[in-house]
This record gives structure tokens, C-alpha cells and sequence, in this order.
């Protein structure tokens, strides 16, 4: 018997973990394109970025963890290059490599602008640092997660920092607009200058070009656009690539379709039967690494698979505040009580945004997950 994991980051570590912890004794086999050994993104726009920060990534597991304790043989550096189903072989640098389950997990990559850096891997993330080092005046595109972590790690060095961005809230598409303005001022608090509502036209070698012709001057730009799942090998595979971001599309237990294939984390869109069955691509931490670990127990079992409930989370920090997020911001009506953002849909809490409560965050995820009712969420924010 073989397991195939193909993306050696976050949610295929957690496959090859999980796959161990269920007692499977088989052949396991970590495809990944990168050459390093799977390593955490969340750092690499935090503490990385710091001037005294740690200036070397570290994996999860040395080496001999990976191979040794947990048995895999590593195919790092070496990009899958297609998936025949039929046959059950992923072909890896030319070579046929024959699988009884595999999981998929190439995550996503950044969405490039000419002239702009992006920050997904460790190569971006030093490159970046070293920028910074030099005192860079900064240019964010794209008022998202890791842009805003970008312009808070200038601001801690005391370097200026613009955000451009052409929504006329930050983060709006992961929170909503009255969130979403809320967490403006944060930015603006730490002396982040904000252009809101504005279209970049193009970077150019003095700084980033507006619509309109004003450049705003820069020495380090950096795109925070969002990321595309990495599936172009998958493309001629015959399995369902969205056809909106082509991620692959899967039920609630993370089958793919064909026997034996399974998906999880920041490439797999999935089924969530807790949202009315939406479909959700998302790109968090906490639902790769869920993802990976349930993906491999149902592909090595397949009679055990059940659909997940998962209810969304993501972090993220910005200028010392933690920005926490429950839940999906897709909602009827979004309120402010007791310090807490919450989001009704129907007559239940869908949602809820915290910032600097991490108790409190994890009281309205189980709310979420129990479908609590509206009424009941809102009193106990303290707002009925
Ligand atoms: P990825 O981490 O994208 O890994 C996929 C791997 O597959 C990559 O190594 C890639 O090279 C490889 N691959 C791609 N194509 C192939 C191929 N054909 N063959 C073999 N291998 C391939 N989430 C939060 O909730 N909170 C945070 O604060 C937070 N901060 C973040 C900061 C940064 C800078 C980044 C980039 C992400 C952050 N995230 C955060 C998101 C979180 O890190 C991701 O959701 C998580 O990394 C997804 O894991 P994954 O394994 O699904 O995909």
C-alpha cells in the first residue's frame, strides 16, 4: 500500500501525521516542489520580518523526524506534474509514482504584479526582511492579511508605509464593510497612511503608479492580491476544478471524486454542511492543518469518512493588536455589541470578529458550531 501526499507544507505534514497516528504502517511518499522541507507561513509576516527577529526559517521537523519517526520518503524540489486516476500514478519529475490514496494539498501561490514583490514563501520572506533592513519606504498593494502584517512590521521599525487599495474598507472580502472600516483605524493609529477606493495602475522603478497618474514613491512594493490554488498539474486530470479560481472541488468528507483521492487545505474547495452546503476555499491556518489530518483517515479509510463541520478561523496581527475571526462573514446583518462583531444569517450567529479578546473568540466559535440562535448570541454579548 502507498500514500501519496503531494505539497509538503502545512496540511500535507498534517496528512502524513495523521495518516501515522491512525496506526497505517504502509509506504508514505511527501511530494513537493519546494527544495525545503515543509516549514509555517503564519511567521513569515510576523516575528520573520522583525529586526531582531529569528533571520533563519526553521521547519516543523528536522529531516530525521520525517524520515525516521514518521517513515516518509521525501521528494522535495520536485513538482508533481499530472495525476492519472485510471491508473493511480502522480508523475513526479518524470517519474511514475504509483499511489492507493493520495492526498492533495499544493495549497496556493501568490497572485504577482510586475514590479512587486509577494510574501508566500521563505525566498519572499527574506527578500522582503532584507528590504526592510535597509529602511525601505513601503508600498502595500492589498489591504488583506499578510499586506496589513507587511505595513505593521515597517511601522514597528518606524519606516514609512502606504497601503493602497482599491476596496473602500480594508479586508472587506474576510469581514465585511462595517468591519472592515473598524479595522481601518488600526492602521491609521500606527502612522500607516491609507489609500482607500484606489486602483494601482502599475509599478514603476520610483514607486507604485495610481490611476490617475500620481506615483507614490517606494523602494520596497509588495502585492498582498490573494493567492491562486496551485492545480495547473491537475488540469487534463479529470478531476473538478472550480471554474471561478480552479481549486479543486470536493464534498463535505474532502473526496475529490475518484476513488482514493482526497484534498485539504488553501487548494481545496469544500462543501460545509454547517453554511447551508456553500462551498468554501479558504486560506487559514487552522482549516489546512484540520483538512490535512482528516483527508488522510478517509483515504486510507475510506468506509470512515465522515462530512466535516468545521467552523472557520483565522487569525492575524497587526501593530500588537490580534485580529480573530469565527465563522463566515457572508451574513444579513452584521452587528457591534460588548466589543465583539457578530453575524446573523437567518436566525442563527454565522460569525464573529474579535480584536484582543482570544477568550472570548472561542465562546462564539462553539455558538457557531452549535448553530446557536441569534437571540441567545446577542444576549450574551451583553447587547439584547
Ligand atoms: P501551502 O502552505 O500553500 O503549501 C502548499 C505546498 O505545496 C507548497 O509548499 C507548494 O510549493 C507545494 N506545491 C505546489 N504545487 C505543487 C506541485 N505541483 N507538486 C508538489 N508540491 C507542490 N493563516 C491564518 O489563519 N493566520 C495567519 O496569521 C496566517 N498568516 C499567514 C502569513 C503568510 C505570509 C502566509 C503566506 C499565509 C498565512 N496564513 C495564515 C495562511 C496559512 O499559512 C495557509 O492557510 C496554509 O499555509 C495553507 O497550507 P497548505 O498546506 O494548504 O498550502
Amino acid at each position: 500500500m502507498t500514500f501519496v501526499v503531494v505539497g509538503a507544507s502545512l496540511a500535507g505534514l498534517r496528512a502524513v501525521e495523521s495518516a501515522r497516528r491512525t496506526g497505517y504502517r504502509g509506504r508514505i511518499v511527501l511530494v513537493g516542489a519546494e527544495e525545503h522541507l515543509p516549514y509555517d507561513r503564519p511567521p513569515l509576516s510576523k516575528a520573520f520580518l522583525d529586526a531582531g527577529g529569528p533571520g533563519r526559517v526553521e521547519p516543523f521537523h528536522p529531516e530525521t523526524v520525517l524520515r525516521d519517526e514518521l517513515g516518509v520518503e521525501l521528494m522535495l524540489g520536485a513538482p508533481a506534474e499530472g495525476l492519472d486516476t485510471d491508473a493511480r500514478v502522480v508523475t513526479v519529475a518524470g517519474t511514475a509514482v504509483h499511489y492507493d490514496a493520495v492526498v492533495i494539498a499544493t495549497g496556493a501561490t501568490a497572485r504577482r504584479l510586475p514590479g512587486a514583490r509577494t510574501l508566500r514563501t521563505a525566498e519572499d520572506a527574506v527578500a522582503v526582511r532584507a528590504a526592510l533592513d535597509d529602511g525601505a519606504r513601503t508600498v502595500v498593494i492589498g489591504a488583506g492579511f499578510i499586506g496589513s502584517e507587511v505595513a505593521s512590521a515597517a511601522r514597528k521599525r518606524g519606516l514609512p508605509v502606504t497601503i493602497v487599495e482599491a476596496a473602500a474598507v480594508p479586508l472587506v472580502r474576510a469581514v465585511g464593510e462595517a468591519a472592515g472600516a473598524e479595522l481601518a483605524g488600526l492602521h491609521r493609529a500606527a502612522g500607516t497612511e491609507l489609500r482607500l477606493a484606489t486602483e494601482v495602475t502599475g509599478v514603476a522603478d520610483e514607486g507604485v503608479r495610481l490611476a490617475g497618474g500620481e506615483v507614490v514613491p517606494a523602494d520596497l512594493v509588495v502585492a498582498g492580491i490573494g493567492a491562486v490554488p496551485a492545480t495547473g498539474w491537475l488540469e487534463g486530470s479529470g478531476l473538478t476544478l472550480h471554474e471561478r479560481d480552479r481549486g479543486v472541488v470536493c464534498d463535505a468528507t474532502l473526496s475529490a471524486g475518484p476513488p482514493g483521492v482526497y484534498a485539504a487545505g488553501d487548494v481545496a474547495h469544500v462543501v460545509n454542511p454547517l453554511f447551508d452546503g456553500e462551498p468554501m476555499r479558504l486560506e487559514h491556518w487552522t482549516s489546512a492543518a484540520e483538512q490535512g489530518a482528516a483527508a488522510a483517515r478517509h483515504a486510507l479509510d475510506p468506509a470512515s469518512a465522515r462530512a466535516l463541520e468545521a467552523v472557520p478561523y483565522f487569525w492575524s496581527d497587526w501593530y500588537g493588536h490580534r485580529i480573530q475571526f469565527v465563522g463566515t462573514p457572508r451574513a444579513d446583518e452584521v452587528v457591534s455589541a460588548g466589543g465583539v462583531t457578530l453575524y446573523r444569517r437567518g436566525d442563527r450567529i454565522v460569525g464573529a470578529l474579535t480584536v484582543d479578546r482570544p477568550r472570548e473568540i472561542m465562546k462564539y466559535r462553539r455558538r457557531v458550531a452549535a448553530r446557536a440562535a441569534w437571540a441567545e448570541a446577542l444576549a450574551f454579548a451583553g447587547a439584547a
